[in-house]
């Protein structure tokens, strides 16, 4: 679906990648979600859909990146103890139809990803921290550079498209909260 983009922000803002509580978790989706009710709320629908159907095409080539790579890993991307959810995210989490993670990826800051479990991340690809799902290792790249041209292109184009569809929820989110 094509989404015409509205005036930009060029950078996702870093508020909100800390730990938090579930309580302040869901304080604060309420809080967005509110605020952009008093944007252009379908434009903010079409956004999130966009962005959630964009993810959907790249989930399985992730999987199946990870399904080659990540059992074998020496340094697994999700022990980082710095991914959070950052406001972008949570803009998208709270506009999309369906329910929203139960928290922040951990409570302590030092704690590991409450989602991660033996089995890899225990979420839908849609509903990670961006960072989860853009993210390529060296080992998914050198997968990524066996890809035929349009796949890579279109797998880049996507990772565009979704960056202009963040940031375009980010300047109605900054609109919004103008007094
Ligand atoms: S760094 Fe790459 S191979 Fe290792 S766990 Fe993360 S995605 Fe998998
Ligand atoms: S949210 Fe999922 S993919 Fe991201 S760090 Fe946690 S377990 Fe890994």
């Amino acid at each position: 679906m094509a989404v015409q983009p509205v005036p930009m922000k060029t950078e996702e803002s870093s508020c909100y990648r800390h730990h938090m509580s579930d309580g302040q978790w869901h304080r604060t989706l309420s809080h967005l979600r509110n605020s952009l009710k008093n944007s252009n709320w379908a434009y903010c629908r079409t956004l999130a859909g966009a962005i959630q159907e964009k993810i959907a095409w790249l989930d399985p080539i992730m999987h199946r990146y990870c399904s080659l790579t990540c059992r074998e890993c020496d340094d697994p991307c999700c022990q980082a103890t710095k991914i959070y959810f950052n406001r972008a995210d949570m803009l998208y989490l709270t506009v999309l139809d369906r329910e929203p993670p139960p928290g922040q990826t951990r409570t302590e800051e030092s704690a590991r990803c409450r989602y991660l479990t033996p089995n890899g991340c225990s979420l839908a690809r849609a509903v990670r921290p961006y960072v989860c799902v853009w993210f390529i290792c060296d080992a998914h790249m050198t997968l990524f550079q066996q890809e035929s041209g349009v796949c890579q292109r279109r797998f880049i184009g996507n990772l565009a498209e979704i960056r202009q569809h963040r940031l375009a929820l980010e300047s109605l989110y900054a609109q919004a909260a103008l007094p």
